[in-house]
């Protein structure tokens, strides 16, 4: 499973934050606070 925000490889739990019906997985707090910020940037 990759990081929506940064691309790398998730290794261990990932975070995990819904948006518009879909989960989105991240490596860290700090990837999921700038997809907070920017969804839009992110969601295909
Ligand atoms: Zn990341």
């Amino acid at each position: 499973m990759k990081c929506t925000v940064c691309g790398d490889e998730i290794r261990g739990k990932p975070y995990s934050f819904n948006y518009k019906g879909n989960t989105y997985y991240f490596c860290s707090p700090m990837c999921m606070a700038e997809f907070k910020k920017r969804p839009e940037k992110y969601v295909k």
